[in-house]
């Protein structure tokens, strides 16, 4: 994962490394070894740091290995970069300099921005965790690449990265007209920032609609026969018995049909959460008048004030109260 550290919600770019070969596993999936003892070694980090680290990552590769059946088998090594060090040595130079993490599969490596000297801009855990999928499905396609919104998907998918604002990122797409077609993924890296947030969303909602419809069964199979050589068409056709490019279109139906303003107003939760935005909106420009006029009304007495002092000064038998008989 590289996450722009400029960005308030940061997008997500990670450079699946995917050149050198992964430990040969064997073909068929459900004979891939599970194991749940994955040792993880931590560089870097004080005592503290690391046994969160640990922690973080031990119980989400136990959530990954139920969820798919299948388990890492070898050490995970977690680096944590400080600002003396140079965070492209030790990815292999081929990452961007506002990344915060990356996940090197030829290596089995998680390289982190070290938080003492970095900002990470967002929960350790959420991090480790996408970088820690990244590891998970490049085992399971054995190093071959798999389209980039299953990547980003799968790693968002299970580092439970949805968050309040995505809706309204892809609402804003299909109200515009600018939904990216899957297949354009590929080249999120060259996105600007807002499309790669949007593409980040776009992933994460395919990849839920393929789990959706085809399971962890039908990602399990695709992996395998993509480990075996296969290209995308064919894999997903063995995988799904569905078309790959029919995939892609049903998937911007499917969101064009979720996001359309009959879908927004009929979702409870979007509609009040509207209604709130607009009360909010409407207090703070209420506010904000009420200000302007007090000031107004207050700027208009000290004028009065001055003009009119003169005259309300009390005269000399009003400032000397009668005392006599
Ligand atoms: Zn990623």
């Amino acid at each position: 994962m590289a996450t722009p550290r400029s960005l308030r919600r940061p997008w997500i770019a990670v450079p699946v490394l995917l050149f050198t070969a992964w430990p040969l596993l064997p073909c068929e999936a459900q004979e891939w070894p599970h194991r749940s003892d994955l040792v993880f070694t931590v560089q870097g980090a004080d005592p503290s740091l690391a046994r969160e680290t640990i922690g973080i990552l031990t119980a989400a590769h136990a959530e990954m290995a139920a969820a798919s059946g299948v388990a890492l088998t070898d050490t995970v090594r977690v680096v944590y970069v400080g600002k003396d060090q140079s965070f492209d040595s030790v990815v292999g130079g081929r990452f961007p300099d506002w990344g915060v993490a990356a996940a090197v599969a030829e290596e089995n490596l998680i390289a982190v921005r070290s938080p003492r000297d970095h900002p990470i801009g967002r929960d350790l855990a959420t991090v480790l965790r996408h970088e820690l999928a990244h590891l998970h499905l490049d085992a399971l396609t054995g190093l071959r690449q798999v389209p980039r919104w299953m990547q980003e998907g799968y790693a968002q998918q299970l580092a439970h990265q949805w968050q309040f604002g995505d809706d309204w990122i892809v609402a804003r797409a299909v109200f515009t007209g600018r939904v990216i077609p899957l297949r354009d993924i590929d080249g999120v890296n060259s996105f600007r920032d807002a499309s790669a947030r949007l593409a980040y969303a776009e992933s994460y909602l395919a990849m839920r609609r393929f789990l959706d419809a085809y399971g962890w069964d039908g990602l399990l199979l695709f992996a395998g026969r993509i480990r075996q050589g296969g290209n995308w068409d064919a894999a997903f056709f063995e995988a799904t018995g569905a078309n790959y490019a029919g995939f892609q279109r049903e998937f911007k139906e499917f969101i064009t049909g979720k996001y359309n303003w009959a879908a927004f107003l009929g979702d409870t939760v979007l509609l009040w959460i509207a209604l709130v935005v607009a009360f909010l909106i409407l207090y703070i420009v209420k506010r904000h008048q009420s200000a302007a006029k007090r000031a107004d009304w207050e700027r208009q007495e000290a004028i009065e004030d001055i003009l009119y002092a003169p005259f309300e000064r009390p005269g000399p038998d009003d400032a000397a109260p009668h005392t006599g008989a």
